[in-house]
């Protein structure tokens, strides 16, 4: 059964784009003025449509696509880009990142194209969120946490976490990340580093960002805190919980309608990890692509790492893929991404070999567009 909080939640994202402030301060990374690479042609290659690759033509009207197909005409006159022997795909989307710590335009360079921020300080992902870089970024602003808890007294001190202090104070809390144009709000559930919600704050909590119309993305320490998290409306797994989870645990969120984002790359090859996925997924459970960027070894740019603990989960290559664009668009609200579609923002990314025969392919980048900017060029 699937909430009705997940699917308000879903609209109000849908939105997001469209109501973020204008008068935060200018947003950290390199914006860019350069134009939009203008009408352009990418004949020859294989594109990835309704989940598998077949031969097209990919017209570029400004930012947009213009047209998609295999039998496109080409405009005569009309630049060329030969594609012959790539494989397009749309930019990828990673759910999970750290903005703080990426030059957004290493995380472009490496063929994502949009990254929803799950926590920072307001001057980073919101602001960033707001501002004109070509790398997309929805966020959720700061984590709520209780007075103490993880991670103000770590990495988090620098205001990315955010201490709830009462029911009152949470309202006010959701209020200060909605306002700044937060997508969704991110809680931190980890019993390891300081206090955790008690069930009381933590429902005021998800009660207050669903009366936004936002949906809960918790970090989730333990066991025990799935269950809480489960019985008080928690709408997403920011990760799979970090410490023992069972297979019968993670079937159950499954089926309260939570989303996973599993960042398995932090969690190195656990077995346990990849069990625990595949028991969420074989309950219907839906699974998109997220990294956790910023924590550990992860580097910017699409993780092969992260899919190939995918693909070990028992998805197959192109649901891994799916998760990466078109599921983690359909998942985020965002409907002119994750898909190479008539009208959809120019976000695009062509590979040096079949990323669906080995997941190498998505190590060989080369060519990213972002909203029709050609922001890395190697043809
Ligand atoms: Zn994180």
């Amino acid at each position: 059964m699937r909430r009705a909080g997940g699917l308000a939640a879903a609209s109000a994202l849908a939105g997001c784009a469209d109501t973020m402030p204008t008068e935060q301060t200018a947003p950290p990374g390199k914006p860019t003025d350069r134009p939009p690479s203008g009408s352009v042609a990418l004949s020859g290659g294989q594109a990835f449509l309704d989940g598998r690759f077949a031969p097209a033509t990919v017209i570029i009207d400004g930012d947009r696509i213009g047209a998609v197909g295999p039998d496109i005409e080409v405009p005569g006159g009309l630049q060329r880009l030969d594609c012959t022997a790539l494989w397009l795909i749309p930019g990828f989307i990673d759910t999970h990142v750290h903005v703080q710590f990426s030059a957004p335009d290493a995380i472009l360079a490496g063929g994502v194209t949009t990254v929803r921020d799950l926590g920072s300080p307001p001057s980073q992902g919101l602001a960033l969120a707001a501002g004109p870089s070509p790398l997309r970024v929805v966020a959720a602003g700061r984590i709520l946490t209780p007075v103490g808890g993880y991670p103000t007294t770590s990495w988090g001190s620098d205001s990315t976490g955010r201490e709830v202090r009462d029911a009152e104070d949470a309202v006010d809390a959701v209020r200060e990340q909605a306002t700044g144009g937060a997508c969704i709000i991110k809680v931190a559930l980890e019993p390891a580093a300081g206090p955790v919600f008690d069930e009381g704050l933590l429902r005021a909590v998800v009660e207050a960002a669903h009366a936004e119309d936002l949906a809960v993305t918790a970090h989730v320490g333990s066991a025990p805190l799935l269950e809480l998290a489960i019985a008080t409306g928690v709408d997403e797994l920011a990760h799979l919980p970090l410490h023992d989870v069972t297979e019968t645990e993670m079937a159950g969120a499954a089926e309260a309608g939570m989303v996973l984002v599993p960042t398995l790359e932090i969690r190195g090859s656990d077995p346990n990890a990849l069990r625990a996925v595949a028991a969420f997924r074989e309950a219907d459970g839906t699974v998109v692509y997220g990294t956790d960027l910023g924590n550990g070894g992860t580097a910017p740019g699409i993780e092969t790492t992260e899919l190939r603990a995918m693909l070990g989960t028992g998805m197959a290559a192109a649901e891994v893929l799916e998760a990466a664009t078109a599921t983690a668009a359909d998942h985020l609200g965002l409907d002119d991404v994750g898909r190479l579609r008539i009208g959809a923002s120019a976000d695009i990314v062509a590979l040096g070999a079949d990323p669906l025969q080995d997941p190498a392919g998505y190590d060989d980048v080369r060519l990213v567009m972002a909203r029709g900017r050609r922001v890395l060029d190697r043809l």
